[in-house]
């Protein structure tokens, strides 16, 4: 039945009935970015047919409808994470930028010998601000390990913070494993010592549902197109008080009160740090995309994808010489894999001819892979559209290119 309800949201996305190198495309690289239905498409749509003007300014009518129209989509971001005030959700251009912004503000506080903590399987977009911090100021970046089936190790992590330790940054679920982290326990961990704790939920709020009071996280940062809404927007959430304390980031129209050559006063939350005319038509598709996440059930969406996971794994490893990097016990619809002597790149370049898309690489999180004695693995990951029948068809690929290259 929940099978037969997913199958039904699939005419919802209308990419989904393309075909590549003349073949159905079964798309597995939704880890990457989702495709999107038609409610997103079409808003975008009506709001450069109907609605276009810029916000927050104009005092005529049209303008008062695209500011009205955003504002809302605020509302329906802040209802999705279960925010307590939307002057707690800013619009930010994705993940990447949303962790930037908190290094730039929150992070420009710090003093040399600070410690900030991050994993050994963050996202490229989760390390290198706070190197880049490290190299500004002085901080000193701490890195918890993972073990084997690329879990966190909690033991580890504990004994990481110290005095000095002034923000945690981790993953709420990883791109490269599919690893689900214990972030609740983090979060109450980092709190027994007043340490704020940033989230990357860029992989999670496709997947499972979030409540950013019930997690207690300071700061949780997400992308707009990893969501079922379009690029060039995400959301950073963080807890009003912090954010009131932070001094802006980037300057220009919309983040000011007052502006003279002497002194500038900066607007109120959440404007204080959304400096210049942002992606509106995307902002306004985000809160579009959001809702339509929420009536699906992102409960439902997480069952279906642990379906897929569970299907595709089994007879994942029955191919021979197939290895699965990440067997985390709590794990997303992820599998980040290599096959003894094939190289992941011919083996994506091969199943691609037979329509499928799959990732192969590094995916953005080189010091894991590392960890696990590779330089790129190959990888399948599922949304809520996908189907079982396209899981046999990747398999069959699988075993048509292993065929090929061995
Ligand atoms: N963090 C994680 C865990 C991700 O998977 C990604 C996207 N692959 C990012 C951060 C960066 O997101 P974006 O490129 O949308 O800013």
């Amino acid at each position: 039945e929940l099978a037969q309800q997913m199958r039904n949201l699939r005419s919802e996305f209308p990419l989904l009935t393309r075909t590549v190198h003349g073949k159905s495309l079964v798309y597995f690289d939704n880890s990457a970015t989702v495709q999107k239905p038609d409610a997103v498409i079409d808003s975008m749509n009506r709001y450069y047919r109907e609605q276009n003007a810029n916000i927050h300014r104009g005092v005529h009518y049209l303008s008062g409808e695209a500011t009205d129209a955003y504002e809302k989509a605020r509302e329906q971001v802040r209802q999705f994470i279960n925010a307590r005030s939307s002057k707690e959700i800013i619009f930010v251009r994705g993940t990447t930028e949303a962790i930037n912004l908190v290094a730039n503000t929150f992070g420009r506080q710090l003093k040399a010998g600070d410690e900030v903590i991050v994993s050994m399987m963050e996202h490229h977009a989760n390390i290198v601000p706070w190197q880049m911090l490290r190299d500004q100021l002085g901080i000193v970046l701490k890195v918890a390990p993972v073990d084997e089936d690329g879990e966190l190790d909690m033991a580890a992590f504990n004994a990481l913070i110290g005095e000095r330790t002034k923000l945690i940054s981790v993953t709420h679920i990883s791109n490269a494993l599919g690893t689900i982290n214990p972030v609740k326990q983090i979060v109450q961990l980092a709190h027994l010592h007043e340490i704020p704790v940033l989230l990357d939920g860029a992989q999670a709020v496709p997947h499972l549902a979030v409540d950013v009071q019930d997690l207690d996280c300071d700061f949780y940062a997400f992308s707009g197109h990893k969501m079922y809404g379009p690029t060039g927007v995400g959301i950073l959430y963080g807890k009003e008080a912090l954010l009131e304390q932070m001094p802006p980031w980037q300057g220009g129209g919309d983040m000011i009160d007052l502006v003279t050559f002497e002194k500038t006063t900066y607007a109120d939350l959440p404007h204080k740090f959304e400096a210049g005319t942002p992606a509106i038509a995307e902002g306004i598709a985000l809160g579009v995309a959001a809702e339509w996440l929420t009536n699906v059930g992102l409960d439902k969406v997480a069952a279906w994808e642990d379906v897929l996971l569970k299907y595709a794994t089994q007879q994942m490893l029955e191919i021979p010489g197939m290895r699965i990097i990440g067997n985390a016990q709590h794990k997303a619809g992820v599998i980040s894999f290599v096959m003894d002597g094939v190289h992941a790149q011919d083996l994506g370049v091969l199943v691609d001819q037979l329509g499928v898309a799959i990732r192969t690489g590094h995916h953005c999180a080189m010091p894991v892979l590392h960890h696990f004695g590779v330089n790129a693995t190959a990888r399948a990951s599922f949304a809520l559209y996908n189907t079982k029948d396209e899981v046999d068809s990747f398999i069959a690929a699988m075993h048509r290119a292993r065929d090929m290259l061995l």
